[in-house]
C-alpha cells in the first residue's frame, strides 16, 4: 500500500470509527437524553480461553447499583389471559439508596421476583395500582411465600380505595385474603418466622390527584386516578432527580399526560388492537373494540401520550408481544411517536442515571433459592403457635416407614449434633 492509500484508509477508519460512536453514543444515551439500547461489547473479546466483560445482558446479583442509579425490572408485562411468558403486571424498582418497591404483583411475578435471587426481606413494599387479578393476583401467593423463603419481617402493602363499596378497597381486599389463608397460616406456624406474615396495609384515596402518599428517604410516590372503572390508580415516583411513570390500567387520561411529562422512565399500558382481539381471541365486534379500546389504551393512542409527555424513555406493557404483534403494534405507535420506544416484555430491565439511560434483558435463573435471611429467627412465643393435629391423622402412621422416617432424623441428629424431635413419625401406632 503507498502512502497515500494508507492516509487515506486510516481516514476512512477514523470516519467511520467516529460515526460508530457518534451511533453508539445515540443509542444508550451517553450523549444526552436521547438513550436507546445498550451496545454489544464483542470487541472486547480478546482470548479464546478468557471471559467477556460485557454481555449486553443484566445477570441479577452481579452489578452494584451506583447511589443515583435507578434500576427497574419488568417481573410481568401480560395480561389477564394466562401465558408461559408474560405474567401478569409486576415491575420491580431499585434504587442506589437501597430501597426496593414493587408496582403491582400480577398472577404469575412471585415466581419472576425469586428468579432474581434478592433476599425476601428487601421486597417488603408493594403498591398495587386496582384489584384486577392480572395486576394483583399473585399477591396472596407472594405474602405467604414469605415465610418459607427465608422472610423474618412484615411486609407493608399499598392500594386503593375509597370506591362505591368500602370492602373492595384494598383493606378491606387484604382482609379477606387473611380469613381466606387462615388455615394455611395457621398450619405453617412452626415452618416460618411469624413476623413474615405480618402486613400494614395503607389505602390511597384513589380520586385524588397528583396525591403525595409515600414520602421518605428521599423517595416520594405520588397517586393519580386511572380510567379505568372506578378504584383504580396509576403511580409517579421520584426519587434522587430521576422520574419513574407507572399508568396502571388506564384509558388516554388527563392526569398523566400533566404529571408524566418529561418521565425518565414512562410506563403506560396498551391494549392489541381491535382487528387482533377479533384474530387471536375469536372475540365478537363488540367484544374487541370493548377490549381493545375501552377502558385501555390503544397503540396508536399510546403514541400520541408519549408523544406529548415526552419520556427519555417510553416503555409498553400490558400486551401480548410476540414476534407477530410486536410489528404492528410498533407500526401503530409510531403513527404519532418517534422518540425511544421499550415493548416490553418479562425479564427487559432498564438501568437509569441522570446522564444514561440503557435497555436490556436480564438473565433470571430459573432454579433459584433464596439468599440467606437479613435477620436473626424468631421462634414462636409460648403459646403462639395454637394449631393442634387432629389425631385422625396419627392413626396412618405405619411402623416400617416411620421408623426410615426415624432413622433420617437421626442421622441428621448426629451428624449436626442436634437433637430434634421426630414428633409426628415417633408417635405410638394405633392399630
Ligand atoms: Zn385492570
Ligand atoms: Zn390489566
Amino acid at each position: 500500500m503507498n502512502k497515500s492509500a494508507v492516509i487515506t484508509t486510516i481516514a476512512l477508519t477514523v470516519f467511520v470509527a467516529g460515526v460508530g460512536i457518534y451511533l453508539i453514543g445515540y443509542n444508550d444515551g451517553s450523549t444526552g437524553r436521547e438513550p436507546v439500547i445498550a451496545v454489544p461489547a464483542a470487541a472486547q473479546v480478546t482470548s479464546p480461553t478468557g471471559t467477556v466483560d460485557d454481555r449486553d445482558v443484566y445477570y441479577p446479583g452481579t452489578e452494584a447499583l451506583a447511589p443515583d442509579e435507578m434500576r427497574v425490572v419488568a417481573c410481568g408485562t401480560g395480561m389477564p389471559q394466562p401465558r408461559l411468558k408474560q405474567a401478569g403486571s409486576c415491575y420491580l424498582i431499585e434504587l442506589g439508596n437501597g430501597d426496593k418497591f414493587i408496582f403491582d404483583m400480577g398472577k404469575g411475578s412471585t415466581e419472576r421476583l425469586a428468579a432474581l435471587g434478592i433476599p425476601t426481606d428487601q421486597l417488603n413494599k408493594v403498591f398495587i395500582s386496582h384489584l384486577h387479578f392480572d395486576h394483583a393476583g399473585d399477591f396472596p401467593s407472594f405474602w405467604l411465600a414469605r415465610g418459607v423463603n427465608a422472610a423474618r419481617q412484615p411486609l407493608f402493602l399499598w392500594g386503593p380505595g375509597g370506591g362505591q363499596n368500602r370492602d373492595w378497597g384494598i383493606r378491606g381486599w387484604a382482609e379477606k385474603i387473611k380469613q381466606a389463608w387462615a388455615w394455611d397460616v395457621a398450619t405453617r406456624e412452626s415452618s416460618g418466622d411469624p413476623r413474615s406474615t405480618q402486613l400494614t396495609v395503607t389505602e390511597i384515596d384513589w380520586k385524588k390527584v397528583n396525591n403525595l402518599f409515600y414520602d421518605e428517604n428521599g423517595v416520594k410516590i405520588y397517586s393519580i386516578p386511572t380510567i379505568h372503572v372506578d378504584q383504580s390508580v396509576g403511580f409517579i415516583l421520584e426519587w434522587s432527580g430521576l422520574k419513574l411513570a407507572y399508568s396502571g390500567d388506564t384509558a388516554p387520561n388527563k392526569w398523566f399526560l400533566e404529571h408524566a411529562a418529561g418521565a425518565d422512565l414512562a410506563i403506560h399500558e396498551m391494549m392489541l388492537p381491535p382487528d387482533m382481539w377479533l384474530e387471536k381471541y375469536s372475540m365478537s365486534h363488540q367484544a374487541a373494540v370493548m377490549s381493545g379500546t375501552q377502558g385501555h389504551t390503544t397503540p396508536r393512542a399510546f403514541g400520541k401520550i408519549m408523544e406529548i409527555t415526552k419520556p427519555r424513555m417510553a416503555v409498553a406493557s400490558h400486551m401480548q408481544n410476540d414476534f407477530d404483534t410486536a410489528p404492528i403494534l410498533e407500526q401503530e405507535i409510531r403513527t404519532h411517536y418517534q422518540g425511544p420506544l421499550s415493548l416490553a416484555t418479562d425479564f427487559m430491565v432498564w438501568n437509569v442515571t441522570k446522564d444514561k439511560l440503557t435497555t436490556r434483558m436480564a438473565v433470571a435463573n430459573p432454579e433459584s433459592y433464596p439468599p440467606p435471611a437479613q435477620v436473626p429467627a424468631e421462634p414462636p412465643a409460648a403459646g403462639e403457635n395454637s394449631y393442634q393435629w387432629d389425631p385422625f391423622s396419627f392413626t396412618g402412621l405405619e411402623p416400617r416407614t416411620s421408623a426410615v422416617t426415624n432413622e433420617v432424623v437421626q442421622e441428621f441428629n448426629d451428624k449436626h449434633g442436634a437433637d430434634i424431635k421426630p414428633v409426628l413419625s415417633n408417635m405410638p401406632f394405633k392399630e
